[in-house]
């Protein structure tokens, strides 16, 4: 084992060189990069392969017989194949490439949501939700005149399911809550929170943003109908993610957005939709960060999502344990399964500052609300600074931020 492996046996300082962006000084100090949840740093071969794309292969897909075009889709459409064998969809027609796990959101909101949501339905949505995953579905209740109900959460930032039990009604159309809390770094138990929606006929959308970076995800085992993430969480190019649905359920549900490509065929009178996935995917779409995104897919598979499941594990608890025993800090979140997150307040200081001075020591972390206003509420906060890991974050970068809180305990005191 060499100097730089971890107890798990990752080479996380060999790991560290695909990434160039982590090798630099801010403010003369070295970078602690802790703002993963927000958005994760991307690797060579991703940087590559979006490379490659404009320098050899540039043009549109599905529509030119040429040679560049026809490389173009064949290195799109093994993209979607790459999300689909990573998710463990039964068929690559069940993968929609959208912006982000906000559109992902959004398109079933509106397509499925429209048409099947009635006024007197219910939608299911949680205390831990991002805003991404509260707005579309107020805007879909407001519209069609279904009432939103929200599955409470205890202190630790836990989901209790025995409200959640209560809640769930013939008359909940749609539950839709995370993987894993962004605020918070809880880890929710989907798989049996499906099961239970199912029970009552519902449908169930999974917003995996969190999830998607910090473990293996299958969405077979957990028989999610909707599962959305973004392409930038799991260290690939921002402006693209993908939305996996079940396919008779896709089959169903109307088009999202109208134009190129989603058609089969167009006269004034009628339009026939184009098959699965292409129905949802009108206009040209985001060619190269879709490779991107399945280079970023490669790039983890090969490191193994249960190795760095293990290793952030073990920073987490390091971090728990090092940030909690400074005085005046308070934690924000505890629930028992959480992925890499840790969210916390030192008391009596503006998370602004706290995030300022961190930077100015070189640590990068977020300070606000973490578009979860709901749930700095609930903790009684308008926000908090949140740290948040990756696979190639070190024990080092966690002491940088222990010393860093002392910093501002030291200025504020
Ligand atoms: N859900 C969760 C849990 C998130 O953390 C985020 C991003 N912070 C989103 C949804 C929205 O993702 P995006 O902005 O990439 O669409």
């Amino acid at each position: 084992m060499s100097a730089s492996m971890s107890a798990v046996g990752l080479d996380v300082q060999a790991l560290r060189r695909d990434f160039p962006s982590l090798d630099q000084q801010v403010h003369d100090k070295p970078l602690a990069y802790l703002d993963n949840a927000a958005s994760a740093q991307t690797p060579l071969p991703v940087i590559d392969a979006i490379r490659d794309h404009y320098l050899r292969d540039r043009s549109n897909v599905h529509r030119g017989v040429h040679e560049l075009s026809q490389r173009a889709t064949n290195a799109y459409e093994k993209a979607r194949v790459k999300v689909q064998r990573f998710l463990n969809a039964p068929s690559y027609e069940e993968i929609i490439w959208t912006r982000g796990t906000t559109e992902g959101v959004n398109l079933v909101a509106s397509s499925w949501g429209r048409a099947n949501v009635r006024a007197g339905d219910e939608v299911l949505i949680s205390a831990l939700e991002h805003h991404s995953n509260i707005v579309p579905w107020q805007m879909l209740c407001q519209q069609s005149g279904a009432t939103l109900r929200v599955i409470p959460m205890n202190q630790a930032g836990e989901l209790l399911q025995d409200e959640y039990e209560r809640l769930l009604t013939e008359r909940t159309k749609l539950v839709a809550v995370n993987h894993v809390s962004n605020a918070l770094g809880t880890i929710n138990p989907v798989r049996e929170m499906i099961a239970k929606a199912h029970a009552v006929g519902a449908v169930v959308l999974i917003d995996g943003a969190q999830a998607i970076p910090h473990m293996a995800v299958d969405v077979r085992a957990l028989d999610a109908d909707f599962y959305a993430f973004s392409g930038h969480k799991i260290f690939g190019p921002t402006g693209i993610g993908a939305l996996y649905g079940k396919k008779a359920l896709l089959e169903a549900m109307p088009p999202y957005q109208g134009g190129g490509d989603m058609i089969a065929s167009v006269t004034f009178e009628k339009t026939i939709y184009n098959d699965l996935p292409y129905k949802f995917e009108a206009g040209t779409p985001n060619i190269a960060d879709a490779i991107g995104l399945g280079a970023a897919v490669d790039y983890v598979q090969k490191i193994g999502m249960d190795a760095i499941a293990a290793y952030e594990a073990e920073l987490l608890s390091y971090a728990t344990e090092k940030v909690a025993a400074i005085d005046g800090v308070r934690l924000i979140g505890t629930a028992r399964h959480k992925a890499s997150v840790l969210s916390f307040e030192v008391v009596g200081v503006h998370p602004h500052d706290v995030g300022t001075i961190l930077d100015r020591e070189g640590v990068a972390v977020r300070a606000g609300h973490h578009c979860a206003q709901p749930v700095m509420e609930f903790y009684g906060v308008a926000a908090t600074t949140r740290a948040s890991f990756a696979f190639y974050n070190t024990r080092e970068e966690i002491d940088q931020l222990v010393g860093a809180i002392g910093k501002v305990k030291e200025l504020f005191g």
